[in-house]
């Protein structure tokens, strides 16, 4: 009788816990909600309905490259970031999860030129090239394989635009600091879609004569506040928008920009889109703990926004990974405070980092210690069927 007692105790309790009058309905959350391009609206119910939608073939495939992220940033932002979600990160969210390697040909410890080389083209190279292999010679990237099927293509990035990561995805050079080299192969590749920091006197840095021309056919947005009022000019246009400097800090710049992106490049070809945050990185470099757990929410909500078109385009593919880690972050020594997480160095580690994935055919990183080069070679044969 005791027995019965308590246990019937037990369930009500658990039932008070759940505020759910006996039935097993979650509690619902705030979601996130801004308005932008139009009103979005991401809840924790619409992650858990993208975890488990069915996804067909795509035709589009989504990579985001949250630069220098490690395994324990992510860990630390679901126990100390005080601006993420109230459910947690969108990350958890997502149901294939595995690591990847990240070590180029030169070094164990990768540069971003080299790993986003390896990402966008399936090569391993030498740190500070960019769409080159070791010898010099340049390989195919995923734009252009993209390209080639009459995909539209699109980068963004809250970094530099002629930054490392960006690009490895449209450029073939052997040195990651050849600003105008950068950006005239950048233009040249033309892209629908270009949004990141460019506050470039680009008129006067020595741009080539082609590559004004080139620049002449783009919407250009040089203010965030102007990007959708320039949008709404000409859906057909390419896009390429821009802003002063420091845009890693501002909080939803990449959920936002990553929402126009996707908006403006859905079509019945399809597409590739490449989004990178790259605060992660730029923190671990100062080794700012505050740095690297509002970067990881600020990658996060544009995670959000990428699992939402999922959720409503079941023929997309979405990736989630780091290029590197980059501070040797810690773990606290227990959940209760942060103060005793530590930093080992100011540079990148060697590192695995999160490999993590939603739709068709990326169940097979599930649990799987993959490498960066895998993930170009999947995406490669996924743009090609
Ligand atoms: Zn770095």
């Amino acid at each position: 009788m005791k027995k019965l007692l308590s246990l019937l105790l037990s369930v009500l309790l658990l039932c008070s816990l759940c505020a759910c009058g006996g039935t097993a309905e979650p509690v619902e959350t705030e979601p996130f909600v801004w308005y932008h391009t139009g009103p979005v609206e991401v809840s924790q119910r619409t992650l858990e309905d993208a975890a488990e939608a069915d996804y067909v073939q795509p035709k589009n495939v989504i990579l985001m490259i949250a630069d220098g992220m490690g395994v324990n940033d992510i860990e630390n932002a679901r126990n100390f970031a005080e601006d993420k979600f109230s459910y947690g990160l969108a990350m958890d969210f997502l149901p294939a999860r595995g690591t990847c390697t990240t070590h180029s040909d030169s070094s164990d410890v990768t540069d971003s030129a080299a790993a986003a080389t390896a990402l966008a083209t399936g090569v391993k190279t030498t740190n500070s090239f960019v769409g080159m292999d070791p010898d010099g010679q340049p390989v195919k990237n995923v734009c252009e394989v993209a390209r080639e099927q009459g995909k539209k293509i699109g980068v963004v990035t809250n970094d530099d635009m002629t930054g490392a990561t960006p690009s490895g995805f449209l450029v073939h050079h052997n040195s990651r600091d050849d600003t105008v080299a950068l950006w005239d192969q950048m233009v040249a590749a033309g892209p629908d879609v270009l949004i990141g920091n460019g506050e470039y006197a680009m008129r006067e840095i020595g741009l080539s004569e082609s590559s004004l021309a080139a620049l002449d056919n783009y919407l250009v947005a040089p203010n965030f506040s102007k990007f959708t009022t320039v949008l709404d000019k000409d859906p057909e246009k390419p896009f390429y928008g821009y802003l002063a400097s420091n845009v890693y800090e501002s909080d939803n710049f990449l959920a936002y920009s990553t929402e126009i992106a996707l908006n403006r490049l859905e079509n019945e070809k399809g597409f590739f889109l490449m989004v990178e945050g790259c605060g992660t990185d730029k923190s671990g470099h100062k080794n700012n703990l505050e740095g690297k757990l509002s970067s990881v929410v600020t990658f996060d909500r544009a995670v959000a926004v990428a699992m939402d078109y999922c959720l409503k385009h079941p023929d997309t593919v979405l990736i989630i990974t780091a290029d590197h880690e980059c501070g040797g972050v810690s773990l606290p020594a227990d959940r209760a405070t942060k103060d005793t997480i530590t930093f080992s160095t100011t540079d990148h580690t060697g590192q695995d980092v999160v490999l993590l994935a939603l739709g068709y055919g990326t169940q097979q990183f599930h649990g799987q210690v993959s490498d960066n080069t895998d993930i170009a070679k999947f995406m490669m044969e996924l743009l090609q069927q």
